[in-house]
């Protein structure tokens, strides 16, 4: 007899669920609806979820047995750390299996605005030669911004070192002492934004990140910046970046994460000079996998009372 029933609602990886399986009931009813999973929570000792599903204060209300909610994943902007804490439910997730998956797009991104490789195809898809337009520019001698040098921020400041970039990074929580492979030069915000061509966000949205980058900073930049953002939307103030891009401050964005998701046709996403992609960032079936065991393996920790490596709240 199964010792826990286990609810999944955002899917999750085959290993995972082998794993859970072992000691626990596993239920996978991805899609469910908020109503539905206030009325079901009830019979669940832990819920498993990625960022659709959100874990309210009604959920919370609801869970009589709930111990845990893992997120198979990085953020928990959709789960209310708040109720879970109120109700004694732990939150657990899973920070590292999503690192490289990340920082490979980041990276990806960073070459796809320096060679319009994503306006090439699309031209050669309508049947043209548009070889004239297309002349880029090299990573290679140009200065990288990281904003954010923790996990993800640290590998694509190694890619970029290798790609023969002078890298600077902002990062509050972060001293020199700790860029001990010295790929890396810590400046100010100001610095940063002063020498790069190129920036890349890695910090996570909070009070003190949203809107970090609007019209004061944007003037503050390097004429012809290019811009990756793979962090959360909200901490780019949207409608200033458009206005940049307009002005031609910014020669090019490229954006995983917005402010609504999914965005819709907007007049940035739309944008000749912007790069879109649908918050791929962890979409890798090496980092889902990993997601998967890592969640799966925290969950039952929470729930045998074990000591918890990524405990959120
Ligand atoms: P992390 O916690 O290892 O690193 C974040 C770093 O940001 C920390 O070192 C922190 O000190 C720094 N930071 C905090 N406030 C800052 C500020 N005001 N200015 C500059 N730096 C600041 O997190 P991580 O694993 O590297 O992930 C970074 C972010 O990437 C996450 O917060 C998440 O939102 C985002 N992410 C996106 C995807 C995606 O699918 N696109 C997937 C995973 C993570």
């Amino acid at each position: 007899m199964p010792d826990y029933k286990i609810l999944i609602t955002d899917g999750l990886d085959e290993t995972g669920q082998s794993i859970l399986r072992v000691s626990a009931d596993v239920d996978d009813k991805t899609g469910i609806s908020a109503e539905d999973l206030v009325n079901v929570i009830g019979d669940y000792d832990g819920l498993i979820v990625r960022g659709r599903t959100r874990v309210t204060a009604a959920v919370f209300d609801a869970a009589s047995r709930l111990k845990v909610v893992g997120r198979a994943g990085v953020g928990v902007d959709n789960i209310e750390l708040d109720a879970a804490k109120k109700h004694h439910v732990a939150v657990v997730n899973a920070p590292t299996s999503t690192t490289t998956a990340v920082a490979e797009l980041a990276f990806g991104l960073l070459l796809a605005l320096a060679r319009e490789i994503p306006r090439g195809d699309a031209s050669m898809k309508q049947g043209d030669w548009i070889k004239k337009d297309l002349e880029g520019v090299e990573l290679s001698g140009k200065t990288l911004g990281v904003i954010g040098y923790g996990r993800i921020g640290t590998e694509v400041g190694r890619r970029a070192a290798a790609f023969g970039m002078n890298v600077l990074v902002y990062d509050p929580n972060v001293t020199e002492d700790e860029l001990v492979h010295g790929d890396a030069e810590p400046v100010s915000l100001q610095d940063l934004f002063a020498w790069s061509d190129f920036l890349s966000l890695h910090l996570p949205l909070n009070v003190q990140t949203r809107d970090l980058i609007g019209q004061p900073e944007f003037f503050q930049m390097k004429d012809g910046v290019r811009i990756v953002s793979t962090a959360r939307g909200g901490i780019i103030d949207e409608a200033a970046l458009l206005d940049a891009l307009n002005k031609g401050k910014v020669a090019g964005a490229a954006l995983d994460v917005f402010s609504k998701e999914p965005p819709g046709l907007t007049e940035l996403v739309s944008h000749p000079r912007v790069i879109a992609t649908p918050h791929i960032g962890a979409q890798t079936a090496e980092a889902q996998s990993r997601a998967a065991e890592d969640i799966a393996a925290e969950v039952l920790a929470a729930l045998s009372g074990k000591p918890l490596r990524w405990r959120v709240a």
